[in-house]
């Protein structure tokens, strides 16, 4: 290990990327896009490193993975992957940037390393029978028509469809123990991506074909760690109710118990918020000390307290 203000023994805290923080427009941004958006969250990550905070990195690949998909089913010439095995090459992909735009960052700490995780979810769960995760590209209604996959209405505006695949509920991290001792020795760790890969254990691991949502698995992670937060950040500084009409209010601080009963009213975009809302509610729930979500330009007032929807026992 490098020369670092790092401490090792403090409680981590858990940061769920989403996907708007890593790639541009509707996940079809170029290269040269998607690096300069990973660099403007490396330096918001960065900071909170510099502050003295033990951040374990995840992060979402709904459009990556959607975008490998077609690429592949776009040639002839070689043979198909299944679907867990493009989500570890999304791991490998999305954990190589961040962790390069990271280590840019922070010449003083220790490197970022990323770590490929699997993720045991049930063979019987009902989610397998209906498709509900979007993933890759955006659709209008008649392109969607003439697609050979199930699609879904997910969005308003003119292209509001997109491929769907099986979210199946993660029930264990695989490689969990291994994480919580790379953790407490002090590494900085990226793992969990798009989910974790998902695998059934009937005998052995098996992978299936699903992609796992990653603010559940999220929580996982941290409830594993013994994290004290959770931050999911995405494009919104705050989870709100009434979202997106005219008596839309923030949601600033609240208890799980308040924030389950705007749960169990719709308040939240089913496969969007939704997902980090239940997230954070479990984490609180199994012992975490504090959930937030806020987007990555106001993480560091989000850990101060002062922004973001913040959850607390
Ligand atoms: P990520 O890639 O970060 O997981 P998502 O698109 O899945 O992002 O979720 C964030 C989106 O959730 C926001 O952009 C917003 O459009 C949507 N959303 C739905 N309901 C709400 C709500 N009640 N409050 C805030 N955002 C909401
Ligand atoms: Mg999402």
């Amino acid at each position: 290990m490098g020369d670092t203000s790092h401490e090792t023994g403090t409680d981590p805290i858990v940061v769920a990327l989403g996907g708007n923080t890593l790639l541009g427009a509707h996940g079809l941004g170029s290269i040269d896009e998607q690096l300069e958006i990973i660099a403007r969250t490396a330096r918001q990550i960065a900071g909170a490193i510099q502050a003295g905070y033990d951040v374990v990195l995840t992060h979402g690949n709904g459009p990556q993975v959607g975008n490998l998909l077609l690429q592949q089913e776009g040639v002839s010439e070689t043979p198909e992957l299944p679907l867990d095995v493009l989500v570890a090459e999304t791991q490998a992909q999305i954990g190589y940037l961040l962790q390069q735009a990271l280590d840019n960052e922070l010449t003083d700490s220790p490197d970022f390393i990323t770590v490929v995780t699997q993720v045991i979810v049930d063979p019987d769960d009902p989610a397998f029978q209906h498709p509900t995760k979007p993933i890759g590209p955006f659709y209008t209604e008649s392109e969607a028509a003439e697609k050979s996959f199930e699609t879904r209405r997910v969005a308003t505006g003119d292209r509001p469809y997109r491929r769907v695949v099986p979210s199946p509920e993660p029930v264990e991290l695989v490689e969990g123990e291994e994480l919580t001792r790379l953790v407490e020795r002090g590494n900085l760790v990226i793992t969990a991506g798009g989910g974790g890969i998902p695998v059934v254990r009937d005998g052995a691991l098996r992978g299936v074909e699903a992609v796992v949502d990653k603010d559940k698995a999220s929580q996982l992670l941290a409830s594993e760690l013994d994290a004290d937060t959770l931050v999911i950040l995405t494009d919104v500084e705050f989870a709100y109710v009434n979202y997106d009409t005219p008596d839309q209010r923030p949601l600033c601080r609240l208890s799980p118990e308040e924030l389950r009963a705007h749960l169990d009213a719709g308040e939240f975009g089913e496969g969007s918020m939704q997902p980090k809302v239940e997230a954070c509610v479990r984490f609180i729930e199994q012992s975490g000390e504090r959930a937030v979500i806020t987007s990555p330009e106001y993480l560091m007032d989000a850990l101060a307290g002062e922004t973001g929807t913040q959850v607390r026992a």
